[in-house]
């Protein structure tokens, strides 16, 4: 059973960093793909506005709170998610996980070169996973069924999909029921960062919660998007006020 929390109409789950490893887990035994999304305060402002993306979230096995953004505003709401579980933090823990075997991974997303060297970087620190197969994440349509053909050849426990939000949680959602892989986790940019392309906010800066801030210093074409993120607030507020719905 899911212990949820909602937050402008995102069902988010009210879940540490190690329960949400421990259901990662539990995913993998079952026989059936399951779908976890990890929606920052712009992503659920987006649903908020979108009711298609919204109903795509809302079927997830797991959501996640991935920014410092959702947790403050389950806060203004008095609902009080016990912590933000960043989908990036999250794939980093479950690489030292003991499934009683070696966890399969699949990495599909990034420009070209970008997953495998994601997968090189991480096999050096973590020889106990295995990284079954890599794919860029520029396609057309047509390709989508030999892409899925791939995935499935290579049987992946974990399959990471990092086509940027909310390309890949659609995705997710419209292939997962042809997909032979547990858990389908979308990612943004975290192969980005695995392969050292681009360098997360310094780790007293993310506990503060202003890892927005070095996302804008590093890339400050992103300030359109990140209005969003006031906005959110706002828009808290007027939940908790009762003066929107
Ligand atoms: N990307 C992709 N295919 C696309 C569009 C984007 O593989 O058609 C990749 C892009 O190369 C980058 C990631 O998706 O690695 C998007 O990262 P971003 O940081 O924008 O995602 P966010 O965290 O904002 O969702």
């Amino acid at each position: 059973m899911r212990n949820t929390v909602n937050i402008a109409g995102v069902e988010v789950d009210s879940i540490t960093m190690s329960q949400a490893v421990d259901k990662l887990k539990l995913f993998i035994k079952e026989d059936k793909a399951h779908a976890i999304y990890t929606p920052n305060a712009e992503i659920v402002m987006e649903a908020y506005k979108d009711e298609g993306l919204r109903s795509i979230l809302n079927q997830a096995d797991m959501l996640i709170a991935d920014g410092a953004g959702v947790v403050l505003a389950s806060r203004i709401l008095g609902l009080n998610l016990p912590e933000k579980v960043s989908g990036i933090d999250l794939v980093r823990n479950s690489f030292s996980m003991d499934i009683g075997r070696k966890t399969r991974y699949f990495f599909f997303g990034g420009k070209p070169g970008v997953a495998e060297a994601a997968a090189e970087n991480i096999l050096a620190s973590h020889p106990n996973i295995e990284i079954v197969g890599c794919r860029n994440g520029y396609f057309s349509k047509e390709e989508v069924p030999g892409i899925i053909e791939e995935i499935n050849r290579a049987k992946p426990d974990i399959l990471l999909v990092a086509l940027g939000a909310p390309k890949q949680e659609k995705w997710i959602h419209e292939n997962k029921d042809k997909l032979k892989a547990k858990v389908c986790i979308g990612v943004g940019g975290s192969l980005d960062v695995f392969a050292g392309k681009v360098k997360l906010a310094p780790e007293r800066m993310r506990k503060a919660g202003f890892e927005w801030l070095y996302r804008l210093y590093q890339e400050p074409w992103r300030y359109k998007r990140m209005l969003r993120l006031p906005k959110f607030m706002l828009l808290t507020v007027g939940i908790k006020l009762k003066l929107v719905k």
